[in-house]
């Protein structure tokens, strides 16, 4: 596995940066995952802008991202569960989701059928690189839905 691991890391308001971080080692019951993709949400737009987002008010430097998906890279050699190892992750940030708890299955199901189709409300990409672009973006309102992708562009990841 690659030693890069580009991140967004909020300082303070107004000040986020690309930087390394180490790719963290995981316990018995934790997978790895190789991020492929972030949505911008709102929620991200006012962490970044005033280090708040309701309720929750950072004190340290924040690693932004909460609405990605990825593949698992590593599972736990004490864990290793052929389940596992074929998986997808979707919203890897499930654990702390609470309002959209029952929703999840359903619209993950939709999507998978074919029944809707998610892909055109993806109004702007960009790569990781572009992250600061991709954020002033989202806080101007000038798209649907921006995305950040982690892995190099291909046919889900083109040039916006
Ligand atoms: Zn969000």
């Amino acid at each position: 596995m690659t030693q890069d691991n580009l991140t967004a890391v909020l300082y303070k308001p107004k000040d986020l940066r690309l930087e390394q971080t180490p790719i963290p080692e995981i316990d018995e019951d934790e997978v790895l995952l190789r991020m492929d993709c972030v949505g911008i949400c709102g929620s991200d737009v006012h962490y970044w802008q005033t280090g708040a987002c309701g309720a929750f008010v950072m004190h340290e430097p924040m690693i932004m991202g909460h609405e990605a998906s990825g593949v698992v890279a590593k599972v736990s050699p004490y864990k290793n569960n052929a389940l596992f190892a074929g998986a997808v992750a979707r919203e890897v940030d499930i654990r702390g989701i609470f309002r959209y708890v029952n929703e999840y299955p359903i619209a993950l199901s939709m999507v998978a059928s074919g029944q809707i189709n998610v892909k055109p409300l993806v109004s702007h990409h960009y790569s990781l690189e572009e992250t600061l672009e991709a954020y002033e973006v989202a806080r101007r309102g000038l798209g649907i839905k921006v995305m950040i992708h982690v892995q190099p562009r291909d046919a889900n990841n083109p040039q916006s």
